[in-house]
């Protein structure tokens, strides 16, 4: 993902971002940013999620939709300006 202001690239998973709250901080030019979900995106990516649930379910059972849920978070997240 990249920063709104600066354009660099930002790890969703730096300490940065998991600071949790509301705003988060660029760690390259230090402007306030927030992670936003894309609900349209994410309704895009729910069918393939669903799907990706079935066929590791018999691998992982129960946790079966973890990895289908986390791609869609992170493929309908966007950083936005704070
Ligand atoms: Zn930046």
């Amino acid at each position: 993902m990249h920063c709104p202001h600066c354009e660099k690239q930002v790890s969703v998973f730096s300490k940065t971002l998991n600071r949790g709250g509301g705003t988060m901080t660029c760690p390259h030019c230090g402007g306030k940013i927030r992670l936003e979900i894309d609900k349209k995106l994410a309704l895009l990516w729910f069918i393939p999620a669903v799907l990706l649930a079935l066929v590791l379910k018999p691998l992982l059972g129960s946790w079966c939709s973890a990895p289908g849920i986390a791609v869609m978070v992170l493929l309908s997240a966007k950083l936005k300006p704070a």
